[in-house]
């Protein structure tokens, strides 16, 4: 029994729990591979945020994940740091699709995955409303790995039924600033994603509140034989 050791013992258990919670400090011990370190130390990133270090182990481990935290504080490599590194063993057609509700949001994102994926090779395409539909159709069709898109012009192309392009291969869905996408203006177009979209997948959503609908999801129950999502609350 503990109490009945020697303090010394007591003492050096005491101190190695202490250990164990000490925040992670690198990506290296989040499991994130060389090649995505050093494109990190390309971009001057060399420690993980506290959402990076809450999510990236769960994500790399293939589990779904509710993150929660307040703007800026790099929810998007929060995913984009295990899609790109995931990628990386599996590169055949349209591995993740990421949705988010402005144009602006998709654009800062692609941006990132540019920058990130860069030495690797990796094709993203960004589906957002507003822009020529015929040169979305282009970049649907140049076998992007990585679709970063706002709901309504994904199913616009879904629903004009053209190009080569599909997305039964999607192993990881992202819903970024999922507390505006899971708000009413979006539902059809989600619900038609969610249809067609293969259950056997990851799936990941972020946002910096946590509305009633997310907790929804996160309190339904998982399907069977999957584990209950990862949820970092802030
Ligand atoms: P959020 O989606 O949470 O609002 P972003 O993902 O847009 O935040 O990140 C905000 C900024 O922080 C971006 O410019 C990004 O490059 C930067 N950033 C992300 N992760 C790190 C990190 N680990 N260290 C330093 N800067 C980071
Ligand atoms: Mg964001």
């Amino acid at each position: 029994r503990l109490e009945s050791l020697p303090q010394r013992f007591q003492g050096e258990k005491t101190s190695e729990s202490k250990a164990e919670l000490r925040p992670l400090a690198s990506f290296s011990e989040l499991g994130v591979s060389l090649a995505v370190q050093n494109a990190l130390k390309a971009m001057s990133i060399h420690t993980p945020t506290e959402i990076q270090a809450a999510c990236i182990p769960p994500l790399l481990a293939g589990r779904d994940c509710i993150g929660n935290a307040k703007t800026g504080s790099g929810k998007t490599l929060a995913f984009a740091i295990p899609i790109i590194q995931k990628l990386s063993i599996d590169p055949y057609g349209i591995f993740a699709l990421i949705l988010t509700p402005t144009r602006e949001l998709a654009f800062q994102i692609s941006d990132q995955f540019a920058i990130l994926g860069n030495s690797m090779n990796i094709r993203t395409a960004v589906i957002v409303g507003g822009m020529d539909m015929m040169a979305q159709a282009l970049e649907l069709g140049n076998r992007p790995h990585v679709v970063i898109a706002t709901p309504g012009r994904i199913v616009d192309h879904l629903n004009s039924g053209s190009g080569e392009w599909n997305l039964s291969r999607v192993k990881f869905l992202v819903l970024d600033e999922a507390d505006r996408l899971l708000s009413p203006s979006f539902v059809p177009e989600l619900s038609h994603l969610f249809k067609i979209l293969p259950k056997e997948r990851q799936t990941c959503l972020f946002t910096a509140t946590l509305t009633s609908s997310i907790e929804d999801v996160a309190k339904a129950p998982p399907r069977p034989g999957k584990q209950k999502p990862f949820i970092h609350r802030m």
